[in-house]
C-alpha cells in the first residue's frame, strides 16, 4: 500500500530509514522545521538548517524513490528567544521559493509562554500574507490542554482559513476542539510514551477521516517510524477496507498538502493500485 509521512525528521534519523520506508511503501515524506535538541546560538544556523531540508534532504530520499518535502519555522522552543527568532523570520520569506517548501512549520507552543505567543502570531501572521500553510505544533504531555486552547484562541482571532492549517500532536482530549472548528488535525504515534498505534485507530473510529492526519514519531529522540505501518496493520485487522486505509493513510495527506500545488502527488483508488485479477477462464 502507498503510503505518504507527513511528519518526519529526516536529518535525525539514518538512510537505513528511507529504505526501510521505501520497502514497506512511503512514497512521500514532509518534514516540519524543529528544534535540534538543543538552542541554535545563531540566525545562520537556522538558515543552514534549512538548506539542510530544502536542498539536501530531498536528494538523500531521492536515492530511494521517496519524495521529499519540508516546511520552514522557529520552532516553539527556541522562540524563547525573540531577537534571534525575528532575525531568522527576516531570510524565511526567500525559502518559500524553493521548490519543496510547503509552508511555515512547526510554529505554535511548547511551554505557552510570552515570547512563544508573540513568535507564534508573527510567523502565523508571515504564513498568511505569503499565502503559505501552516503546521503548528502542540505542546506534550502536561501543557497540552492549556496550549491547545490557546492555539486555537490565537487562530480565531487570525484571518486564516481553516482548512489551511494543521493543528499537530492532538491526543484524545484535544482532537475534538480544533476538528470542530474546521481544523485538519495530526496525531503522532510513539513507542513508549504518549499516542500507541492501536490508540491511534481508536481515535479514527471515533472520529472519522475527515481532515485527519497520522505521522509516526521520527526524531532524535525515543521514535519509531513504522509506528504508522503497524498503525495500518491494526486498522485493516479491525476490518476497515483497504481504499479506507488509502483514503487516512495516503490520501488525507494528498489533499492537505496538496493545497500548495507544489505537492503534486494525486489521492488514489485502490483499482489503480491493485487491478482486479483476471476472472480464470
Ligand atoms: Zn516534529
Amino acid at each position: 500500500m502507498q503510503i505518504i509521512q507527513p511528519h518526519y525528521h529526516g536529518i535525525a534519523r539514518t538512510a537505513q530509514d528511507y529504505e526501510r520506508m521505501a520497502m514497506s511503501g512511503v512514497v512521500a515524506v514532509g518534514e516540519p522545521a524543529f528544534w535540534a535538541g538543543f538552542d541554535r546560538a545563531y540566525p545562520e544556523t537556522f538558515l543552514d538548517y534549512f538548506r539542510q531540508i530544502s536542498e539536501f534532504e530531498p536528494t538523500r530520499a531521492a536515492e530511494y524513490g521517496i519524495r521529499h518535502f519540508c516546511w520552514v519555522a522557529v520552532n516553539p522552543k527556541e522562540a524563547e528567544n525573540p531577537e534571534l527568532s525575528y532575525e531568522v523570520m527576516r531570510h524565511m520569506p526567500a525559502f518559500f521559493d524553493k521548490p519543496t517548501v510547503l509552508g511555515v512549520g512547526e510554529i505554535g507552543f511548547h511551554k505557552t509562554s510570552k515570547n512563544e505567543e508573540e513568535i507564534f502570531e508573527a510567523q502565523l501572521d508571515m504564513a498568511i500574507k505569503h499565502d503559505q500553510l501552516i503546521v503548528i505544533h502542540t505542546p506534550h504531555l502536561a501543557d497540552k490542554v492549556r496550549g491547545t486552547k490557546r492555539t486555537l484562541e490565537i487562530l480565531a482571532h487570525a484571518d486564516v482559513d481553516p482548512e489551511r492549517v494543521w493543528v499537530d500532536h492532538v491526543e484524545e482530549h484535544t482532537i475534538r476542539e480544533p476538528l470542530d472548528a474546521g481544523y485538519w488535525v495530526g496525531f503522532t504515534l510513539y513507542p513508549i510514551t504518549k499516542c500507541s498505534p492501536r490508540r491511534g485507530v481508536d481515535m479514527l473510529e471515533q472520529y472519522g477521516r475527515e481532515r485527519i492526519l497520522v505521522n509516526s514519531s521520527a526524531d532524535w529522540g525515543p521514535s519509531d517510524p513504522f509506528l504508522l505501518q503497524e498503525c495500518i496493520l491494526e486498522f485493516r485487522r479491525r476490518n476497515h477496507s483497504l481504499q479506507e486505509a488509502i483514503e487516512i493513510f495516503h490520501n488525507n495527506p494528498c489533499r492537505f498538502l496538496g493545497q500548495n500545488p507544489k505537492f503534486d502527488i494525486k489521492p488514489i483508488r485502490v483499482e489503480e493500485i491493485e487491478p482486479e485479477p483476471a476472472v480464470a477462464g
